[in-house]
């Protein structure tokens, strides 16, 4: 089978970066143990605290404040059940490894899929062990939560705010200080580093309790060897600025959105403050597996709603919580760009969903 020509699934996961490969490429051959004392072991850890400034540098947050895992799921579980909360408030549109962290209370958005901030209001009454969760941008639909309005609303309440940043991360700025949170969650495969490394940025003096025990790495907050090189693909990714810019995607993908909603597609979120690489996009009456399909056979890799977990395709709760019916919902797709798109890319696929839509009409 031919691999798809032009790949459009970002949100999913990015092609590893140039930089992130070299960078990645002689540590690959290790010994690369940054806990053992001897020269190769103080070698991994030098390259490995370089990634964690670099990391930390890039959201403007202290080195001694990135915990380094294997992925934003196990970053997300780290927060939800490390922080000790008693009341976890989790907003109705996050991805599932927030959802299915810990028990939780879904907080409403609205019609654009924005958190109600006066529903979180009067959900954060009194008791001091409440850890809220909310995301900074939605992997289905790219809209953007307004995390600061959000942090001081909670910090009022005595609340703690997590905030899993894993979608924003290389497409808008995230400035840890700046949002306000305690917690913010961060993933290298969506910026273009390697899959198996993310990181749990954690404000000073805020205690975590491990989920994983044994070696009392990342200063006790999780145990387990540190992937190096994969840490260290993390950092360079984050500092490559080679390829689309962002400013491009995003006009790029406005000018597609424009030109396909005078055909009729609906853009989902079109009214926020959305991510500029990503449309999630109705086409009224043509399954989305349907669609899925018939674009994969022309070479063009998009995905239905949220692609994270086994190639189903199940009705989206994030289209659900917005007010969208199941049968709108299941007309849905996403479409994801990033560093290595071409806008020729945009315009195949925009081609495309025109001749499909005029194909099945027919
Ligand atoms: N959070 C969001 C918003 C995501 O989109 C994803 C993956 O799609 C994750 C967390 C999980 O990240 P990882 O694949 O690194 O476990």
């Amino acid at each position: 089978m031919n691999a798809p020509a032009i790949y459009l699934d970002y949100n999913a996961t990015a092609p590893l970066r140039p930089a992130a490969h070299a960078a990645m490429q002689d540590l690959l051959w290790g010994p690369a143990n940054p806990s053992s004392v001897h020269r190769f072991g103080r070698d991994a850890k030098k390259h490995m605290e370089e990634a964690r400034r670099s990391v930390a540098e890039m959201v403007s947050a202290w080195s001694n404040e990135v915990v380094f895992c294997a992925s934003g799921t196990e970053a997300n579980h780290l927060a939800l059940r490390g922080s000790g909360a008693g009341r976890v408030l989790v907003s109705a549109v996050e991805h599932s490894s927030v959802l299915k962290a810990a028990a939780h209370e879904p907080i409403a958005v609205d019609g654009h899929g924005i958190v109600k901030l006066e529903a979180l209001a009067a959900m954060l009454t009194g008791g001091s062990a409440v850890l809220v969760s909310v995301m900074l941008a939605n992997n289905e639909t790219g809209v953007i939560q307004p995390i600061r309005e959000i942090a001081a609303l909670c910090h009022e309440h005595g609340a703690l705010l997590h905030c899993d940043a894993v979608q924003a991360l290389g497409k808008v700025p995230v400035d840890f200080g700046a949002l306000g949170a305690d917690m913010l969650t961060l993933s290298a495969h969506k910026c273009g580093g390697p899959v198996g490394a993310a990181a749990l940025v954690v404000r000073r003096g805020l205690p975590l309790r491990a989920l994983l025990e044994g070696g009392g790495q990342e200063q006790g907050r999780r145990a387990g060897t540190e992937n190096v090189a994969a840490l260290c693909g993390f950092a360079a990714a984050l500092a490559d600025t080679g390829g689309a810019t962002v400013a491009e995607l995003q006009r790029w993908r406005d000018g597609m959105e424009a030109s396909l909603r005078a055909e009729g597609a609906i853009v989902v979120g079109a009214q926020a403050h959305r991510l500029p690489n990503t449309s999630c996009l109705i086409m009224p009456g043509v399954g989305s597996e349907l669609q899925l399909m018939d674009f994969d056979l022309a070479g063009i890799a998009i995905s239905a709603g949220s692609a994270c977990s086994s190639g189903r395709i199940e009705p989206s709760h994030v289209l659900a919580a917005m007010g969208i019916e199941k049968s709108e919902a299941s007309y849905a797709i996403r479409v994801s760009s990033g560093w290595a798109t071409r806008q020729a890319d945009i315009h195949a696929f925009e081609a495309h969903w025109r001749q499909l839509k005029a194909r099945l009409a027919r």
